[in-house]
């Protein structure tokens, strides 16, 4: 196995083993990859940081829900369900305050994977700069994902409220109800950023893999888990070759790459495959300056679009 690909097996290996241990993610680390040392560090970082913003959510909820009671105490849980709708919700400001540290995160780490992969490529062309496409990718899917976490928080709010309206609870119940949230607690925080961080990993597969003069494509490369039986249309796909930017059809699906979230769940859950970069040697033989040039041109025609 090439150097390259031995990184990919274990940056992959790595992400997925996050994703089921719930212990410490340094001591799933492989010992011969010190490249990979400083990732679960900035995972745990952000952990914490997307615990504590979670936790300042739900103080937030709790703190306007007593004012409110305290005021009237004639309220009603009805009124304060209206309360939350009407007023609460368009003020909570998690959305905006977690988009810009998962903005942060996702700059981080997939800076961080996409200079360990482009070294292992080729040292002659070392990682300085992510190009437009990926930052703007970053800008877009962090806003998109703070969103997300927080309108299911207004969600599962919403229903504690009604499910303790119909069972005729006292505002106390209710609140404690709100406590109790698992949408405020760290599991959840543990939970999305090990996801994220497989998020930035495939991001880093594309960009290093664009940025490197002598990769030409990328290659499917069919690698069973083990939990399941391999898919035949995964085993079909071993080899296939596709240029960085292009899609692979799997299954009558389109993705870039194996658990890309444009897949369906039958393509996505258990997937062990990975990707490969297609080397041309002609490329890798070139001058230092010569292959400076060639990424130059691939940042401006990113940068450009
Ligand atoms: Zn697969």
């Amino acid at each position: 196995m090439s150097k390259v690909d031995k990184l990919l097996t274990n940056i992959k290996a790595f992400i997925q083993k996050a994703e089921e241990v719930e212990g410490d993610i340094k001591d799933i680390l492989p010992n011969d990859i010190p490249e990979l040392n400083e990732l679960p560090g900035l995972v745990e970082e952000f952990e914490t940081l997307t615990a504590k913003l979670l936790r300042r959510q739900r103080k937030f909820y709790l703190d306007k829900l007593k004012a409110f009671v305290s005021k009237d105490d004639t309220e009603t849980l009805e009124a304060i369900l209206n309360y939350f709708q009407n007023d609460l919700f368009a003020a909570d400001e998690f959305a905006l305050l977690y988009g810009v540290e998962a903005a942060k995160f996702l700059e981080n780490t997939t800076a961080s994977l996409t200079k360990i992969i482009m070294e292992s490529i080729d040292k002659d062309v070392a990682f300085n700069v992510l190009s437009k496409r990926t930052t703007d990718w970053i800008e877009s899917w962090s806003k998109e994902l703070a969103e997300i976490m927080q309108l299911n928080t207004h969600k599962a709010v919403e229903s504690q409220l009604l499910e303790a309206i119909n069972a005729g609870e006292s505002i106390a119940q209710a609140e404690l109800r709100l406590k109790d949230l698992p949408q405020f607690d760290r599991k959840r925080a543990r939970a999305v950023s090990r996801t994220e961080i497989l998020t930035a990993s495939s991001q880093a597969n594309w960009e290093s893999f664009m940025q490197s003069p002598s990769v030409i494509g990328k290659k499917w490369k069919h690698s069973g888990a083990k939990k399941i039986k391999p898919r035949e249309t995964h085993v079909a796909m071993d080899g296939t070759v596709a240029g960085v930017d292009e899609l692979f059809l799997v299954d009558g699906e389109f993705g870039m790459y194996p658990r890309d979230t444009t897949f369906s769940a039958k393509n996505r859950v258990n997937c062990g495959c990975v990707l490969s970069p297609v080397v041309d040697n002609h490329i890798t033989g070139l001058s230092p300056e010569e292959k400076e040039e060639i990424r130059q041109g691939v940042l401006e025609e990113l940068d450009a679009q």
